[in-house]
């Protein structure tokens, strides 16, 4: 890739300079450089072994909660053993710079609050998987506890104070989005002037609808994915390359 060229690393670099109040929007791709699988990537992606549980299944079956715990704890540890990469680094260098207030992500491991981003900072439209809490209740539960819980009793029990039924504190396929989070989104993409999209298949909804609500309102659009998506056509630069490579040459991040 030529420096002068457009889609070039320099060109990235000066538009993310240009720009004042950028809003970075994440997807799982961001976190694939740290270990942790994302969902669609052919091959690698958490879905070609399982298909996912959807939240109204998970209500109804108690078998279906117990299975999206084993899932939990067999696979829960990419998350938990994860550090941030070159490219969550590279993110917060441009909100230590005062160039992005906010990072919208549908990501659950808390990378972005973990490379130094204040959580009030991080909106997280999916919420955080490295936690629990009841549905009904909303008492907090630890991982650890519960995990210790399922390794001696292969189940997760309900929430001792109410009953009610413990769920990892992430949005499942058919829950109710955040009311708090998606107008905390919404807020931050009314502001911008460049929405950038890393490592997204922009294809779950209605989180995707907020880089391409920022170009409606005359914003600029990046997108990093290694493969295509449905809003590439929509996007001033777009480039098919590595998150933490591009991104952190490009901001001089290591
Ligand atoms: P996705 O799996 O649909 O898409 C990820 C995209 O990132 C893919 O198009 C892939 O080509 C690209 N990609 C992967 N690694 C990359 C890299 N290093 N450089 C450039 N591109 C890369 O993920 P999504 O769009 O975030 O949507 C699916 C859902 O996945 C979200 O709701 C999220 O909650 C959930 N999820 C989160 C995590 C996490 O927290 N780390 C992990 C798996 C799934």
């Amino acid at each position: 890739m030529s420096a002068a060229e457009p889609g070039s690393v320099a060109d990235l670099r000066r538009r993310l300079l240009a720009a004042e109040r950028i809003v970075v929007f994440t997807g799982a791709g961001v976190s694939t450089e740290s270990g942790i699988p994302d969902f669609r990537s052919p091959g690698t992606g958490l879905w070609s072994r399982m298909r996912p549980i959807p939240f109204d299944e998970f209500l109804a079956d108690d078998a279906v909660r117990q299975e999206s715990w084993r899932r939990r704890f067999e696979h829960g540890g990419a998350i938990e053993s994860a550090s941030p990469n070159r490219g969550h680094r590279a993110v917060a260098q441009l909100v230590a710079e005062g160039r992005c207030h906010t990072v919208i992500t549908q990501n659950i491991d808390g990378l972005h609050q973990a490379s130094g981003i204040a959580p009030q900072q991080v909106v997280e439209l999916h919420g955080n998987g490295t936690y629990a809490t009841c549905l009904s209740c909303e008492q907090r539960f630890e991982l650890d506890a519960l995990e210790a819980q399922f390794d001696a009793a292969g189940r997760i029990d309900p929430c001792p104070s109410c009953g009610g039924i413990i769920k990892a504190a992430t949005i499942s396929f058919g829950q109710a989005m955040p009311i708090g989070a998606m107008a905390l989104a919404e807020a931050a993409i009314n502001d911008c002037d460049l929405c950038l999209t890393l490592g997204s298949s922009l294809s779950v909804f209605p989180a995707a609808a907020f880089p391409q609500r920022a170009v409606e309102l005359g914003a600029s659009l990046i997108i990093i994915n290694r493969e295509e998506t449905p809003l590439d056509p929509l996007a001033d630069l777009r480039l098919g390359t590595e998150i933490g490579p591009t991104l952190g040459e490009a901001l001089a991040v290591g």
